[in-house]
């Protein structure tokens, strides 16, 4: 897909903020710092379409994206900040969980996950949740370049290992990384594909 044109069109507080759900939509969420803003500017082209490193505690929003006139971005606020308040981090999840499960124009949710670490707690929780609740999804994994592309497979490999404990079936994986401009084609060709309501 060719990106022409990226249009930011609104924060919102809350799903029913949104926009009319009148376009396909595609939605980034990670935990804060995994990368999500890089890849998002990236696979856009774009230098700071999406807000590199927000500050954690500052109020959180989605954010839509209008791509080609066409298809909804959405940048989700990050999960699991480590820095605030429990009752905050609820507020964050329930932000992200009410959109995720009432949001009728979701075609896909892309969950962003560290290729350098080890499958961590929160982002298991997270997406055992999204297959419980029947959401569709594909795990992304950022800043690849961090590592030589053999320990990427390893730890990409631990992932699948750990999701086939409760699954048969497992959601696709894409390994990116925004620095080096890589995996963000094969997103791309993804939305292409499916891009209808
Ligand atoms: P967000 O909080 O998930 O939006 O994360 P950011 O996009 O702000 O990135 C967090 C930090 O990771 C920043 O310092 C980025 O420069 C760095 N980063 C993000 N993506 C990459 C990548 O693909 N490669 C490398 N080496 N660093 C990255």
């Amino acid at each position: 897909m060719v990106i022409k044109t990226t249009e930011f069109v609104k924060s919102s507080g809350k799903w029913q903020e949104c926009p009319e759900p009148n376009l396909p939509e595609y939605a980034f969420i990670g935990r804060s710092n995994v990368g999500k803003s890089s890849l998002i500017n990236a696979m856009m082209n774009h230098k700071d379409l999406a807000k590199t490193s927000q500050t954690p505690g500052k109020t959180q929003l989605i954010n839509h994206f209008l791509i080609n006139e066409n298809w909804y971005l959405t940048d989700l606020p990050g999960y699991g900040y480590a820095r605030v308040s429990k009752s905050m981090r609820k507020d964050f999840e329930k932000i992200n969980t009410n959109y995720i499960l009432n949001r009728q124009n979701l075609v896909n949710l892309f969950v962003l996950v560290d290729s350098r670490h080890s499958p961590q707690q929160i982002d298991i929780e997270f997406i055992e949740w999204c297959g419980e609740s029947g959401i569709p999804f594909s795990i992304v994994f950022t800043k690849a370049d961090k590592l030589k592309p053999n320990t990427v497979n390893a730890n990409v490999e631990i992932y699948r290992n750990e999701l086939l404990k409760s699954w048969e079936e497992l959601p696709d994986m894409y390994v990116t990384s925004a620095e080096k401009k890589i995996g963000g084609d094969e997103i791309l060709e993804f939305i292409t594909k499916t891009n209808e309501l």
